[in-house]
């Protein structure tokens, strides 16, 4: 971002959020879409970037992907107040384009503050740009979907964005039904809790005299 800001609350970020114009997409935007449901829920969905309705309502995944993420949750019995929904860019990229890498890396930083302070124990990353991000890799979504990866001390399965169920055919498609099975997925996670913390490093055996004296030699 350019500055070292250190926000001490969630809403001091979406309150910076709300006026930010650090991208080039401050111009084309009517609102910064910052995120929806209960920021005291272990569950967070991380999708790409507001579209139009989005945009419109200031609210994620209000269109038609986003009644397709409200039926998923429903299989599982929750809706959106028993998670938290946002996505990687806050703000809709003209013509529903894909992100730049630049529009990432200057927006990502209120995502990363989103996950320090919500401390989610699941993150479902929503298609391959919250994929990418979340895990630091270029993966391809196809091929990481209903795994458990962990990144920010959250367990994270990847799943297909909503929005590549509708271009198919909807919750009659290939693509809902993996989805789908998918959200079971998150559902046992989700019931298991926060993953245990990483197990420290084994400590490196101390070097055999033998060994180390011929090391040495080596200089
Ligand atoms: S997309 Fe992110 S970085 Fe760009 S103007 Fe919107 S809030 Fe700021």
């Amino acid at each position: 971002m350019g500055v070292l800001v250190v926000w001490q609350t969630l809403d001091e970020v979406r309150v910076e959020a709300a006026g930010c114009t650090r991208c080039r997409l401050a111009a084309g935007r009517t609102q910064v879409v910052w995120m929806d449901g209960d920021p005291e829920s272990d569950l967070m969905f991380v999708g790409e970037a507001p579209g139009m309705n989005e945009d419109k309502l200031g609210r994620p995944f209000v269109g038609a992907a986003g009644k397709l993420l409200d039926q998923l949750l429903e299989s599982i019995a929750l809706d959106r107040s028993k998670c938290v929904i946002c996505n990687v860019i806050k703000c809709r990229p003209p013509s529903n384009r894909n992100p730049e890498p630049d529009e990432i890396a200057t927006c990502s930083p209120y995502l990363k503050a989103q996950i320090d302070f919500i401390k989610p124990a699941v993150i479902v990353t929503l298609g391959n740009f919250a994929t990418r991000y979340i895990l630091d890799r270029q993966l391809s979504i196809t091929r990481v979907r209903g795994q458990i990866f962990r990144a920010f001390g959250a367990k994270v399965i990847p799943t297909l964005h909503p929005a590549a169920a509708l271009h198919s055919g909807g919750v009659g498609s290939p693509q809902f039904a993996l989805i789908r099975s998918d959200f079971d997925l998150i559902s046992s996670e989700l019931a298991k809790g926060r993953p245990a913390p990483p197990a420290p490093a084994p400590a490196l055996p101390a070097p055999a005299a033998e060994a180390f004296v011929s090391q040495e030699s080596l200089f």
